[in-house]
């Protein structure tokens, strides 16, 4: 196992540091500092995204032969790296991390020369509707229509959580297009143009006031045959190939890093209530190491995987651990930070991370984000398969019951 960097990767890491130190500027910085979600606003991310599209760096994950820069899995984990301790903005990443890849792999040659450029540049804005007010965990479930009619499929039904789905101009979708057969046999994946006719988008509030999530409707929403992904009615083998991509990074310890450090700047700050400042009360400071410890084991687990990966090995089911570890580790960290901050953490003041807001949250700069963080992060256990399908994943693949 080799966890140290080389002499070439260490060149990588700081081409990439000046590059963020040229580019990523301090408005961009502040404006993704004060939002809560997992993805920054789409104003502040597009402009992000178009630096890094110029570059050649937004699709960092792809191989040279679909345009991207051919970075092998050390390089990814020190850009991502770089990139969260920067504090750099969350783009939209299901087009280069999600569509695209499916695109790469299963799109027809026009599919592939219309979409994979508009996708390095951030030309698009993408969403992704799988789930249904009755199918989430159980996909397969999944009831929206799309029937052929001549050269079109006409499209009936509902897709929940849609992430984006209010900025997006473009959603790859699963829909059913046989009822014969297992559940999964009768599904079709499909690009569709959110401004086509019958498409209607209603938000959905998030518990700490963000609108990232939406129901979508469509109501006889005529799309083209051409915007087939793959064959008819083999939609889950693409939906399938695409699950290998939605866990998404694969540093998740700098993030969870950056937040201890974080809590341990404010509990130097704060005072512990009893004199002294928060960091010298015991029981706290125990709370803080004992998380210290566990993201330090996650690290090199990461680290372990990300050397066995280097050399050409399966990740297998530890994907499945990472985003167990990595989602259920970044809920424990936003609670004591919001434990550190003591009252503050009870204004609730969505407007206040509004970029360009004139609100100003009563409380020290520290305190703007930390509930709305915790809040927004309750969802990170659900959303990318759930922490019991996971739990399920890893007894099945790994302890074999
Ligand atoms: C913030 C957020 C963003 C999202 N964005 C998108 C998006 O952009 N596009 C999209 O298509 N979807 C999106 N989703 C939906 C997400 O994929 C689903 O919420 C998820 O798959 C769970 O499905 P569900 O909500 O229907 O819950 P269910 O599947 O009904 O699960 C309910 C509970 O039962 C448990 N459970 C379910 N099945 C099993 C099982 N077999 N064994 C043990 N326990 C089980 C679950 O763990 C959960 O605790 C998003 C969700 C969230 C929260």
């Amino acid at each position: 196992m080799h966890l140290k960097l080389s002499d070439e990767d260490r060149a990588f890491q700081e081409e990439v540091r000046s590059f963020l130190a040229d580019h990523l500027s301090e408005d961009l910085r502040s404006k993704s500092a004060i939002q809560a979600s997992i993805r920054t606003d789409p104003e502040t991310a597009g402009e992000w995204a178009k630096i890094l599209g110029k570059k050649g760096w937004l699709a960092y994950t792809w191989p040279t032969s679909m345009g991207g820069p051919g970075w092998d899995i050390v390089k990814r984990y020190i850009f991502e790296s770089e990139c969260a301790l920067a504090g750099a903005p969350a783009v939209n990443s299901m087009g280069y991390r999600m569509i695209g890849p499916i695109i790469g792999k299963f799109g027809t040659p026009m599919q592939k020369d219309f979409y994979l450029p508009r996708i390095m540049q951030h030309d698009d804005s993408w969403c992704q509707g799988y789930s249904e007010p009755g199918a989430g965990s159980d996909l397969a479930s999944l009831q929206t229509r799309a029937v052929a009619d001549g050269d079109e499929y006409v499209i009936n039904g509902t897709k929940i959580w849609t992430t984006g789905a209010h900025y997006a101009n473009r959603c790859f979708c699963l829909v059913r297009t046989s009822t014969d057969g297992k559940k999964q046999e009768g599904i079709s994946f499909v690009l569709i143009d959110m401004d086509t006719p019958g498409v209607t988008v209603q938000p959905i509030l998030m518990i700490s006031g963000d609108h990232e999530l939406n129901q979508v409707f469509f109501d006889d929403v005529r799309i083209p045959k051409a915007n087939l992904i793959g064959e008819e009615n083999d939609g889950w083998t693409v939906a399938k190939y695409l699950l290998e991509f939605e866990r998404g990074a694969i540093a998740y310890t700098p993030t969870l890093k950056a937040g201890l450090d974080s809590i341990a700047e404010i509990a130097d700050i704060e005072s512990s209530g009893t004199g002294g400042k928060l960091m010298d009360n015991p029981t706290f400071a125990s709370k803080l190491r004992d998380l210290e410890i566990r993201v330090m084991a996650a690290e090199y687990t990461e680290k372990r995987a990300m050397s066995a990966l280097s050399q050409g090995q399966n990740p297998g089911a530890q994907s499945s651990m990472f985003k167990l570890m990595g989602s259920e580790l970044g809920q424990e960290i936003s609670e004591l930070k919001m434990e550190a901050i003591g009252h503050y953490a009870l204004p609730f003041l969505p407007e206040s991370r509004i970029p360009g807001n004139n609100v100003k949250f009563p409380g020290p700069e520290h305190t703007r984000t930390v509930t709305a963080k915790y809040l927004n992060g309750r969802a990170s256990t659900i959303y990318a398969g759930s922490s019991e399908v996971q739990r399920t994943i890893l007894s099945k693949q790994i302890l074999g019951l």
